[in-house]
């Protein structure tokens, strides 16, 4: 899609299922290549762009016209890692990257215990994984050459994901 002005910096989505490692890689992504992260969840509570909380599955209704209008100067600037479960309601033109973390269920499954989760929203999340939603959702969404798999299972995993954007983040190069 032609956009009006060329970003010098890319911009990065980083999905996949919750407890895959979004927020962990994305905040040493941006140490590492000096962006800006943005995690959709919290912009969500801290600017109110919900329409309440859905007590059934724990969560915020999230507005997603709201968090589009929100940014989109910021990503028009670039250099911008946005970090959510969900990649189906952000314009494709965004972003240079779509990266879909993933994780070996019983390390997941761990993973969402320690953080509370349980019943319906555990099970949910798991078959999430399982069924690799966030990974089709990305190819439905944005082109082939765009979206890239890497797998969240160890600490190893982070250091060497990291490594790979930040190298790919120098090497970018505005599209012509
Ligand atoms: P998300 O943002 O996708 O929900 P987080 O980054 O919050 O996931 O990670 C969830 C938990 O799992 C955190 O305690 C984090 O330290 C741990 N974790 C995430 N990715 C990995 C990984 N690749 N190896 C080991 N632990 C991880
Ligand atoms: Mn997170």
């Amino acid at each position: 899609m032609a956009q009006d002005r060329k970003r010098q910096r890319p911009n990065i989505l980083i999905t996949g299922t919750p407890g895959t490692g979004k927020t962990t890689t994305s905040s040493a992504l941006a140490d590492a290549a000096q962006l800006l992260h943005v995690s959709i969840g919290d912009l969500v509570k801290e600017k109110s762009l919900h329409d309440g909380w859905d007590d059934e599955l724990q969560c915020y209704v999230i507005n997603e016209d709201l968090v589009c209008d929100e940014l989109e100067d910021l990503m028009e600037e670039g250099g911008v890692i946005v970090d959510y479960h969900g990649c189906d309601f952000f314009p494709e033109r965004w972003f240079d990257r779509v990266v879909v973390l993933q994780t070996e269920n019983s390390i997941l499954y761990d993973r969402l215990t320690k953080r509370g989760y349980e019943g319906a929203k555990l099970s949910n999340n798991i078959e999430c994984e399982i069924f690799q939603i966030l990974l089709e959702e990305a190819k439905e969404n944005y082109q082939e050459n765009v979206v890239v798999a890497l797998r969240s299972d160890t600490v190893e995993d982070v250091a060497r994901n990291v490594e790979t954007l930040a190298n790919w983040v120098k090497n970018w190069q505005p599209v012509s």
